[in-house]
């Protein structure tokens, strides 16, 4: 008996995919709302991309990202403005204030997470058909991450809200890493908290040490609310799609360990 369980996110733990993430969803908001474009050069397309940087912590599932294209869109052009929350938004006010700006948003534009969902899907099934090679080249996993999950000797599992097939195909290409697809929770497979009540229950599993890391502050806040979950190790990797103020924050919630990148690759080794 003994050893360790990993549960890892993907997007800002394993690997940086947000200059991916960001180009394929203004390809998708492009294909959705074609006629807002008319008026968009270059340029706009480049500061979209930039503060898409900015605000990937607010991102917990990649259709999200269209929604921020478009309301960055709807900032820099009054003329294209259907949402009601777009005059005189900045930057950090979605920053800080994106949980209630997204309900909002979506209802007045009359559009549907399901839908959005499947689009984003297939633009990057898309791309990855017409230049695969361009397309694992927008993704990077973090230093040192491949060699560690190669080496690793603990059961490691990735719990992730992308689509399991985009995971599976970048830790097989980039990193060259073959985690078999049922060790990976990809969008669809259900809440985190769920993904972990599962693994925790499996018999395999018994008298394993429970890890989970992620860098997303409010999916590590939904895992402390759940008693059931109270034997999961908790960390919040500060390497990853994470603000200053988070990270403060998680530092003052005894429950979760703030952990470097080479701490991590350590770890799992
Ligand atoms: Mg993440």
């Amino acid at each position: 008996m003994g050893g360790d369980l990993y549960a890892l996110d993907f997007d800002g733990i394993l690997c940086d995919s947000c200059g991916e993430s960001s180009l394929s969803a203004l390809k998708a908001a492009k294909i959705r709302w074609s006629s807002l474009f008319d008026q968009v050069n270059l340029s706009t397309e480049e500061w979209i991309i930039d503060q898409m940087h900015i605000l990937r912590p607010v991102v917990e599932t990649g259709y999200e990202n269209l929604l921020l294209v478009r309301l960055l869109l709807e900032i820099q052009i009054p003329s294209i403005r259907k949402s009601s929350v777009a005059d005189g938004l900045s930057i950090q006010a979605i920053l800080e204030n994106w949980l209630q700006l997204k309900p909002v948003i979506m209802k007045e534009w009359n559009e549907e997470r399901d839908a959005l969902i499947d689009l984003f899907g297939k633009v990057r099934d898309e791309w990855i058909r017409n230049d695969f090679s361009g397309w694992i080249g927008a993704n990077r996993f973090y230093p040192g991450v491949a060699d560690a999950l190669r080496f690793s000797s603990s059961e490691v599992y990735i719990v992730t809200t992308k689509q399991s097939r985009f995971a599976e195909a970048l830790l097989r290409e980039l990193a060259g890493v073959n985690i078999p697809s049922e060790r990976i929770y990809g969008l669809g497979t259900g809440p985190k908290v769920e993904v972990l009540k599962q693994l925790q229950s499996m018999s395999q599993h018994d008298g394993l040490k429970l890890h989970f890391v992620e860098d997303r502050l409010a999916t590590l806040k939904n895992v402390i609310k759940d008693p059931a979950l109270d034997q999961w190790n908790l960390y919040l990797g500060r390497w990853g799609y994470n603000t200053e103020k988070e990270r403060e924050e998680a530092g003052s919630i005894p429950r979760i360990r703030l952990l470097d990148l080479t701490d991590f690759s350590e770890k799992l080794k």
